[in-house]
């Protein structure tokens, strides 16, 4: 193969070419000879294999570099001219130095973070929460559920209205409902406590907080005054709360996303100071409000109930609202009008009528 005549149609290109041990440019010009870059000039002559050049990261603008094995570099200044050329030659930039220039590229890295940052907050998070709850004996469940219940009531829970005949009857239909519902070793342990929302945004409402404090505002007492069977299968939602443990889960969750690692090594104080904000604050997920709807459907088949019934919570919830000129309870979101039947959960108590 003749080594000396340049391709006509890729000409030689003029450049500057630094030995690597003095700090001085030499004019020299660049072909490709089969496959191997050839660098002459007064006193330089190198024949480099194509692979062994190495193009570090470019910037869009400015001079372009070439590194020579061993020693020595190229500088263009005209990075245009440069791109044109080698280009033309078939050299190409390592294929992250393209993949870095390339917007295409980059959106597709940052497309991977966020999928491994979205990952590990939607298992993550849940499946180290899991395993944290574990280590937290129930007892603990208890004393955050008092506290916290102390906490609203110092915001703004009134005492019950409801007499204390009405509030035993209450009492008595919930009790037999779970008695008949689970077998004796295997019933949740809860606390049912009566309050009038008072200044508290929650209106018609009931939730449930760790360790099985479970609360009925009058308000939804009274909504659902002619419809005992309802009232037994919101209360047997909020104790699939407590079952469950969806409050501590909740509030180990949004501790650990707070870096609050103490949870787990065992300084409960400072975790017990932001559990009313928690619980406060953010609503249960929702795959924790299926689980509650499944615990009511199943109360409430163990009791000859059609849990459709509970259609009648949501529409007198929203006549409820219309009512006060689209009120928003929002004052406790994970209390059950704080999340207000939308299709997919009615259609769940409905379905249920006919999957017996
Ligand atoms: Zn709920």
């Amino acid at each position: 193969m003749n080594t000396t005549t340049p391709s006509p149609a890729t000409p030689p290109l003029a450049t500057e070419y630094f030995d690597g041990q003095r700090p001085v440019a030499q004019a020299v010009t660049l072909r490709i000879d089969d496959g191997d870059l050839l660098i002459e000039g007064a006193g330089v002559s190198r024949r480099v294999p194509r692979r062994q050049l190495r193009w570090p990261e470019r910037q869009r603008h400015g001079a372009r570099l070439m590194y020579l094995p061993q020693h020595g570099l190229i500088s263009h200044g005209d990075g245009a001219g440069w791109d044109a050329w080698t280009r033309a030659q078939g050299l190409r930039d390592p294929w992250v130095v393209r993949w870095m220039q390339s917007w295409r590229g980059v959106l597709w890295a940052l497309l991977a973070c966020v999928l491994v940052a979205v990952s590990a907050w939607q298992w993550g998070v849940p499946w180290i929460g899991r395993a944290a709850l574990a280590a937290i004996p129930a007892s603990l469940d208890q004393t955050v559920g008092e506290q916290a219940l102390a906490s609203f009531d110092r915001e703004g829970l009134n005492k019950s209205q409801l007499s204390a005949d009405r509030q035993a009857a209450i009492r008595r239909t919930f009790a037999a409902a779970v008695e008949r519902a689970y077998p004796a070793d295997a019933r949740p342990a809860y606390t049912l406590h009566f309050r009038s929302a008072g200044r508290m945004k929650i209106g018609p409402n009931a939730f449930a907080l760790p360790g099985g404090q479970m609360v009925l505002t009058d308000e939804l007492a009274e909504l659902l005054a002619d419809a005992p069977d309802v009232t037994t299968g919101v209360l047997a939602h909020e104790l699939g709360h407590v079952r469950h443990r969806h409050g501590m889960r909740t509030v180990v969750q949004a501790s650990l996303l707070a870096g609050l690692a103490g949870l787990v090594v065992g300084d409960f104080s400072s975790v017990l100071a932001t559990v009313p904000a928690v619980l406060g604050q953010q609503a249960y997920a929702r795959d924790f409000e299926r689980e509650a709807d499944e615990e009511a459907i199943a109360v409430l088949r163990a009791n000859g109930v059609r849990p459709s019934q509970m259609v009648v919570l949501f529409d007198r919830l929203a006549a409820w609202r219309q009512r006060q000129g689209g009120a928003d309870l929002t004052d406790l979101p994970i209390a059950v009008a704080d999340h207000p039947a939308d299709a997919e959960r009615t259609r769940a108590f409905r379905d249920a009528d006919s999957a017996r």
